[in-house]
């Protein structure tokens, strides 16, 4: 399947006559085919009016309708095969069987929210029927539901080239609550962003959706500040950079109609070792941290960045195992040559930091690898130190992590307090453990939307119970999450109707629940 670099604007892709980019594979640093073009204003504008003038229509279809364009779009990135996956790898540096799992992950998902939406409770149908003879005034008949946004803004991450990408979880949760989607592709995976979009497109053909439903935009910040200027986007999804994410929000809200951005920032994801697991199983943590920390090459938003202990003999003998396991641990080929040398440079930082010592680097020879490499590095310092240095508390992407000992229970405590928000807080203990450090297991509830408890935060399960979000700076708003079927939520708006008569309502709100949800029916759950 030959690639045109084109922008892909309502169904069809459109020449852009102004600069192109070309991305280097970060396997060989060679430049890839074709050259891409950046969208021009005119393209810009054109796919956010196609969003905007299909809205109506996109919405007013059937959950059931909406569902089939979802396990469509599944279909279709199936029937891409192989071209996908060798595309994705060329371009991320991603193993193929890495890749192969990702491209269950964004299929699953989508059908996971093709079920959802088939099933329709999802839109939180309330309705209080009238009490006409209530004293001292009557209550009118009220009924509310959610409802989609309308035209929303996505950008794909760089750290999955599938499943957080054009059909990531973002674009599938705001199709499955009725939103036409624009994304800003990753220039990091132009060509699979490409293909990937060429799938929704034949998607929505098979469907018989308008195509407008769909666009995808390629270009620099410039672009991405555009489209979420634009008047007639409705909401923003993001995964990427703390700094990318500040700068696309602040966009959002100083538009003349500021608009929700929901950002998944940075997070360091603090692993706390309670001494009684150490005793018992330090090798066992060892080894699992070492694979949390070098999963995909650490380039992952869940990935622990700091590990805390309590000094003594159990956490100094974890200490040598953990030492000895990241040395034997692999290098890996990052995603691309700017997140290589921005791991670097992160490492030299931290490095320089006071008190702050290089505690174990891998040691396994990485000559073979010719491309954007990452190599397993943990620094160590105290609990004070770190508590009293800021600059140790930023996501270094990559495989990284700073082992930190505190002196004491009540030092590991105040230093868990310290943290800012975070997407998750991991705890290794016994059930003596969880009894001796109760305030520390509330104090991580305050801090994180996730706790894990003997586990690592790494593997996210797209599931309804799933948080994938937690207080600032971890994201921008945490009250809702990116991963997980309760992702729709946040394309969503409630609406109240009051007084309609039967046959103005929606099949959700109508008497006698034509679509058999879950509704709420004066205040009592029934269907
Ligand atoms: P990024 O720099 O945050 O870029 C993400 C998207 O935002 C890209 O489309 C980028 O466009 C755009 N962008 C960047 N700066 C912008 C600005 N000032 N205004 C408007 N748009 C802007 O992320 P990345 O390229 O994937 O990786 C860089 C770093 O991000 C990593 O080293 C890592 O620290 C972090 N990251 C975090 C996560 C996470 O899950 N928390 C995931 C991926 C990356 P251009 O590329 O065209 O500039």
């Amino acid at each position: 399947m030959k690639l045109h670099g084109k922008n892909i604007v309502g169904g069809e892709p459109v020449t852009c006559s102004g600069p192109t980019f070309q991305h280097r594979s970060p396997l060989d640093l060679a430049p890839l085919e074709p050259p891409f073009e950046e969208a021009s204003p005119t393209a810009i504008h054109r796919a956010l009016e196609f969003a905007d003038a299909c809205f109506g229509e996109f919405q007013s279809r059937s959950q059931q309708d909406r569902a089939k364009f979802l396990e469509a779009i599944a279909d279709q990135i199936m029937r891409l095969g192989d071209t996908l996956l060798k595309q994705a790898h060329q371009e991320s540096g991603l193993p193929l069987d890495r890749l192969t799992g990702e491209r269950g992950r964004t299929v699953g998902q989508l059908r996971l929210f093709a079920s959802i939406v088939r099933e329709g409770s999802w839109v939180d149908a309330r309705i209080d029927p009238p009490l006409p003879e209530r004293q001292p005034v009557p209550r009118p008949d009220l009924r509310r539901m959610l409802v989609p946004l309308g035209p929303v803004i996505v950008f794909g991450a760089s750290n999955f080239p599938l499943a957080f990408s054009v059909a990531g979880g973002d674009t599938a949760s705001a199709f499955a609550a009725g939103c036409p989607v624009v994304v800003k592709g990753h220039p990091a995976h132009p060509g699979t962003s490409e293909l990937v979009a060429g799938a929704i497109n034949d998607a929505a053909r098979i469907c018989g959706l308008p195509l407008g439903v769909f666009s995808l935009i390629h270009g620099g910040p410039e672009t991405g500040r555009a489209l979420v200027r634009h008047p007639l986007a409705k909401a923003v999804g993001f995964t990427g950079s703390r700094a990318a994410g500040l700068a696309l929000n602040q966009v959002a809200l100083s538009r003349p109609e500021p608009i929700p951005f929901f950002g998944e920032l940075s997070s360091l994801n603090p692993v706390f070792l309670l001494p009684e697991s150490l005793k018992e199983r330090s090798q066992q943590i060892a080894d699992g941290l070492k694979g949390s920390i070098t999963l995909g090459v650490g380039q992952f938003c869940t990935k622990p960045g700091i590990v805390i202990g309590i000094a003594g003999p159990d956490f100094t003998r974890f200490a040598s195992q953990f030492k000895e396991s990241v040395e034997k641990a692999a290098s890996g080929t990052m995603l691309h040559q700017g997140i290589a040398e921005s791991y670097l440079s992160s490492l030299r930082s931290m490095s320089s930091i006071d008190e702050v010592e290089a505690f174990a680097v891998s040691e396994v020879n990485q000559d073979s690898l010719p491309g954007a490499k990452g190599t397993p590095v943990v620094l160590k310092t105290s609990a004070r130190n770190f508590i009293q240095h800021r600059e140790l508390w930023e996501e270094v992407f990559g495989p990284y992590t700073l082992l930190i000992e505190a002196d004491s229970r009540e030092e590991m405590q105040k230093l868990a307090q310290s943290l800012s928000g975070q997407l998750t807080a991991t705890i290794h203990a016994t059930t003596g453990d969880i009894h001796a450090f109760r305030p520390l297991i509330s104090a991580l509830q305050t801090k994180a939307g996730r706790i894990v408890l003997n586990g690592f935060p790494t593997g996210v399960e797209v599931s309804p119970a799933m948080q994938h979000g937690g207080p600032f700076p971890s994201t921008t708003d945490s009250r809702f999450t990116s991963v997980g079927t309760a992702a729709i939520l946040r394309w969503t708006r409630p609406i109240c109707l009051q007084n309609f008569p039967e046959f103005l309502l929606p099949d959700e709100l109508r008497d006698r629940n034509p679509l058999g949800i879950m509704r709420q029916l004066d205040g009592q759950l029934t269907r």
